[in-house]
């Protein structure tokens, strides 16, 4: 079967990565979280006191971060390293989040994330999910999907996975929380998330992963197949 790219953008706790991690599973394909980037470099500038108003310390930090996914074979996924420090699990935390999408408003650090996607995406057989990947990153994408979900729902969906590490986060922040993201995310001038011209659209509000998945791959094997010779 031919191999493709992959993208999958959507607003914030709508599935993207579940979908991206099942279909990367069934194919066989490198799953990319490139939310999990701007996320490391948010934690990196946190971490490092970079003062990121100014275009001259965000330039000399990002010659400092080195980025890199290595796959886990416990957990059956790849994870991101920032300078060799395995940090997956951490910057998933709400002090990164309140930042990460100021942060990804930044010029320099757009085209420092955006030239490791390109070379990414060389091999093809790749999963990559985000907010400007098929409409910036790979215009060229075999197989663009735009996701969506309810609001609510993505809202219950974040704080499950948030209260499992953090007992004492209320509902009401996370819902914030979203809110600021979706709305930076959609209005930034750079590379805002919007759906793509050829994008499918895929609203998960009231499907189950296997049925989500299904679906998915239907349209994969419509972009992997060549059509029959009479
Ligand atoms: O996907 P995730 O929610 O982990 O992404 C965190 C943040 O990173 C997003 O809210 C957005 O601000 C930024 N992001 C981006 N472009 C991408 C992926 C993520 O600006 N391709």
């Amino acid at each position: 079967m031919k191999r493709i790219i992959i993208t999958i953008d959507g607003w914030s706790s709508c599935g993207k990565s579940t979908l991206a991690k099942q279909l990367a599973r069934e194919l066989n394909y490198v799953y990319v979280d490139s939310g999990a980037m701007y996320r490391a470099i948010t934690l990196y500038f946190l971490r490092n006191h970079v003062d990121w108003t100014k275009t001259k310390q965000v330039v000399d930090a990002l010659k400092d971060i080195h980025l890199e996914f290595i796959y886990n074979p416990q957990s059956a996924q790849s994870e991101i390293y920032l300078n060799d420090e395995n940090v997956e699990y951490v910057i998933r935390d709400l002090v990164v989040a309140e930042k990460v999408s100021e942060i990804a408003t930044i010029k320099e650090v757009r085209e420092y994330a955006v030239a490791q996607q390109h070379k990414m995406g060389k091999r093809k057989g790749i999963v990559m999910d985000g907010r400007d990947i098929g409409t910036v990153v790979f215009p060229d994408a075999e197989l663009k999907i735009y996701m969506t979900a309810d609001s609510a729902v993505r809202v219950q969906r974040r704080f499950k996975e948030l209260f499992e590490k953090n007992p004492n986060i209320t509902i009401e922040e996370v819902k914030a929380n979203l809110e600021m993201r979706d709305y930076i995310d959609s209005n930034r001038e750079i590379s805002p998330l919007r759906k793509a011209d050829d994008a499918l659209e895929l609203d998960n509000t009231h499907i189950s992963p296997a049925q989500q998945l299904h679906k998915a791959l239907g349209w994969v094997l419509s972009r992997t197949t060549q059509p029959q010779k009479l």
